[in-house]
């Protein structure tokens, strides 16, 4: 059955945006509509002369409406169908589903395969949703439906775990299984690591996937180094680094539950460590950090900019752990640091490292930009999908 949605049309002019694809409408650019929509509605969006630009679902915020598609289309279970098809075969044509050392990827990566607000990790069969939109939200019975049929026996359980992200009003929304069920502890692989998956309690959806290149190369840097992991969650950055055959290594993370996670992913994978982690405040711990004690320092902070608004707050945080670390590294050694913030721009990340460089009055070099594993891809319309930013640094 051929479904209705409401039309909303844009101011003249501000159709540009759309028909460059970006998968954005802001509230200004709406005319006023006098139907009412309710949150997560679908909708399509027309120009001031009357033109079909794109369907979409809707949102009682800045952001008014997000685009599902620039065709005119129904959003219905082929839909959904079609693009969880391409998101799998997208990764599996990378060899994300054979192969033998990983098996921890996202499978769908919101804007960047055209879903907006849904991210899908997998975890070795688990695979964790995370709704941020009520729209997207409308879909989920689509969803999970479509995830079986197209991974077959690769999907063994779903849980969606989207109490935290979705808008206010949804404070009802329990985390819990959708398909399947998985009791106790899930282990998945990484770079041939083992890591406990705390997907019902842990941040995001149990783990940060997105810096699973960036974990490598640091375990390919790490032989005989002293290496400091900084805000390490479960200690993604600490294994790679032990793997890679350092001499010691330190984790730090406010989290006490984090801090016992990655106490025991080291003490599944390696009989002999020399590792240490405390539940300690980065930020204060860095001032007691001895000079030249470490060769190898991980940056991998929350984001400190949720929103525009906190950018000067935020490039305030990030200045003062930047500025400490390269005070603080041995001659020679390599920086490692991260802003996940989407608020904050690569431009104005590497500004900042720049001054810090300046204050700590250090020789360094910008050895590589860091980048989003392949299972992020990013639209290239929507420039915003690139949050996470990072910079590998040689300090002389
Ligand atoms: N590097 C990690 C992900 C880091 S997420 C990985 O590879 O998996 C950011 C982490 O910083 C979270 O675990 C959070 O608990 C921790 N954190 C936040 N504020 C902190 C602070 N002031 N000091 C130490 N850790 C902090």
């Amino acid at each position: 059955m051929q479904q209705q949605y409401k039309r909303l049309i844009l101011l003249p002019q501000k159709d540009k945006s759309v028909l460059r694809k970006h998968p954005w409408i802001f509230s200004g650019a709406l005319q006023k509509s006098k139907t009412e929509i309710k949150e997560g509605e679908f909708v399509e969006v027309y120009n001031s002369n009357k033109d079909f630009l794109c369907v979409g679902f809707w949102q009682n915020a800045s952001i008014a409406v997000k685009v599902l598609s620039f065709e005119k289309e129904q959003i219905n279970y082929d839909f959904v169908l079609n693009r969880i098809k391409q998101a799998y075969d997208y990764r599996k044509s990378l060899g994300f589903f054979s192969n033998p050392s990983t098996n921890i990827f996202r499978l769908i990566n919101a804007e960047g395969d055209f879903m907006p607000s849904l991210i899908a990790d997998y975890y070795n069969g688990l695979i964790v949703l995370q709704f941020h939109s009520v729209g997207m939200l409308n879909l989920q019975e689509y969803i999970v439906k479509a995830l079986q049929e197209v991974l077959q026996e690769n999907c063994k359980a779903i849980f969606s775990k989207s109490s935290s992200t979705l808008p206010k009003q949804n404070e009802g929304e329990t985390d819990r299984f959708l398909f399947g069920n998985i009791e106790g502890e899930w282990f998945a692989k990484e770079n041939n690591l083992s890591f406990r998956i705390d997907f019902n309690q842990g941040q995001k959806t149990g783990f940060f996937i997105d810096q699973r290149v960036n974990r490598e190369l640091v375990g390919s840097l790490s032989k005989d180094r002293n290496v400091l992991n900084a805000f390490s969650y479960t200690g993604g950055f600490s294994l790679a680094a032990i793997q890679g055959g350092a001499k010691k290594v330190l984790s730090l993370d406010i989290s006490k539950r984090a801090v016992e996670l990655c106490e025991e992913n080291v003490r599944v994978n390696f009989q002999n460590h020399n590792h240490q982690a405390l539940a300690v405040d980065v930020l204060e711990y860095l001032d007691q950090v001895p000079k030249g004690e470490f060769d190898l320092i991980v940056l991998d902070p929350p984001a400190f900019a949720k929103h525009n608004r906190n950018l000067n707050q935020a490039l305030k945080g990030y200045r003062q752990i930047n500025q400490k670390a390269m005070e603080k590294i041995a001659k020679g050694g390599f920086l490692f640091t991260f802003s996940c913030s989407q608020a904050v721009s690569r431009e104005d990340f590497g500004t900042m490292l720049f001054s810090c460089a300046a204050l700590a009055n250090r020789k360094i070099r910008i050895v590589q930009r860091l980048p989003h594993a392949m299972d992020h891809p990013q639209s290239i319309f929507h420039p915003e999908g690139e949050y996470l930013k990072g910079f590998l640094l040689q300090v002389e």
